[in-house]
């Protein structure tokens, strides 16, 4: 049996781990599951799987009548870090959403486990102290992402210098065609209709964005240690070719699969071993004449913002993330519009001294700087 605790389980990458914990329960014991404040939900998920603990991140112990379950609750954001490095685990699965899952992140590779990151934000602003901690702590990270997922297929047991390139494929997001002077028009609703992946709010707003494709960039540039240089984007609309990987003969590996986070999870629990599982097969026929086009980058400049500060290093990429969470849930509240979501990250970004990030309290610093600085800037645009 595999020990696995998750983190962020009433999430939308945490629900679908749920759904693939629940086929498997042959093979994956649930040591601990933790929300931020749905504890009822994490109280039906913890009658299920009688997991040891159950964290509620977000609630006081007296916010919280617990109910049939009579198992060990646990609360605030110290006692989903102290999950992370349960010695019992064997996986982890980060699946927090932005900067909250760093800590986590950290904790789980210092203690040497098996990191299935989900939470991308986190290595993305944690750069080179998650790292240090992966290298440290003799943990491992398998990713998540569907992208990354696909990219660590391709790679397998290859050596880097074999790589030559990484392509991502991005889905275009719900405004691939649309003419840029009326983006302003966009509202909340119209960015949270995402084409081909159903997720979380922000996550969604990312991809309309295409800062989820920048943050991706970082993400790959640190998991597989490729420069900035030898990593492409190309638009592919159906999202059945989850990434590419061009190695130095010329060949080139792709990974297809119908969009569902549920197998790069399963993945992320047992690479490199492949479990039976009834995934919905790849129909070549059904799926038709696979589409790839460039990027709109003149569209979308907070792709080109993320992979400034991805090359831009230290705590710029904290930054970079803190300012763009703030903005997109000033979006969602239609505080600020679409484009603004840019401006205020700019406004962040475009001076922001270049400090190093080597420890937890610095890249906590940045970001709270950060999201005070992109805070102020919201202010004026909304006002
Ligand atoms: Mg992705």
């Amino acid at each position: 049996m595999t020990n696995v605790v998750l983190l962020g389980a009433t999430g939308s990458v945490g629900r679908s781990a749920v759904r693939v914990l629940r086929r498997h329960a042959d093979r994956f014991r649930v040591l601990g599951l933790s929300a931020s404040r749905s504890a009822d939900e994490l109280e039906a998920l913890a009658l299920e799987f009688e997991p040891a603990f159950a964290v509620l991140a977000g609630l006081e112990p007296a916010a919280h009548a617990p109910g049939a379950w009579t198992g060990e609750w646990r609360y605030g954001p110290a006692a989903v870090a102290a999950a992370a490095a349960d010695p019992r685990a064997d996986v982890v699965i980060n699946a927090l959403v932005g900067f909250a899952g760093l800590e986590s992140t950290t904790a789980a590779l210092e203690a040497g486990r098996r990191l299935a990151l989900a939470n991308k934000e986190s290595l993305v602003v944690g750069g080179d102290v998650v790292l240090a901690a992966w290298r440290g702590g003799g943990g491992d990270i398998v990713p998540v992402d569907s992208e990354h997922s696909a990219i660590h297929q391709c790679i397998g047991d290859r050596p880097r210098a074999e790589v030559r390139r990484l392509i991502l494929t991005a889905s275009g997001g719900p405004f691939r065609d649309l003419p840029i002077e009326r983006f302003a028009e966009i509202r909340a609703s119209d960015a949270l209709a995402h084409p081909t992946w159903s997720m979380g709010e922000k996550i969604t707003v990312d991809s309309a964005t295409m800062a989820n494709k920048a943050l991706e960039v970082i993400e790959a540039h640190l998991l597989f240690d490729i420069d900035f240089d030898h990593i492409d984007v190309v638009v592919h609309p159906s999202s059945i070719v989850h990434s590419l990987v061009e190695f130095r003969d010329g060949s080139t590996l792709a990974q297809l699969g119908v969009p569902t986070m549920e197998l790069p999870i399963l993945y992320a629990l047992t690479a490199p071993e492949r479990l039976a599982d009834g995934a919905e097969p790849f129909d070549p026929i059904a799926a038709g004449p696979l589409e790839f086009e460039a990027l709109r980058r003149e569209a979308f400049p907070m792709f080109e913002l993320g992979i400034m500060a991805g090359r831009a290093g230290g705590t710029t990429p904290a930054a970079y993330s803190a300012a763009n969470e703030v903005a997109v849930a000033a979006f969602l509240q239609e505080r600020i519009g679409f484009t603004d979501i840019a401006r205020t990250v700019e406004h962040v970004v475009s001076d922001w001294s270049v400090g190093a990030a080597t420890s937890v309290p610095e890249i906590v610093e940045a970001d709270a700087e950060a999201r005070s600085r992109a805070s102020e800037r919201i202010e004026v645009l909304a006002g």
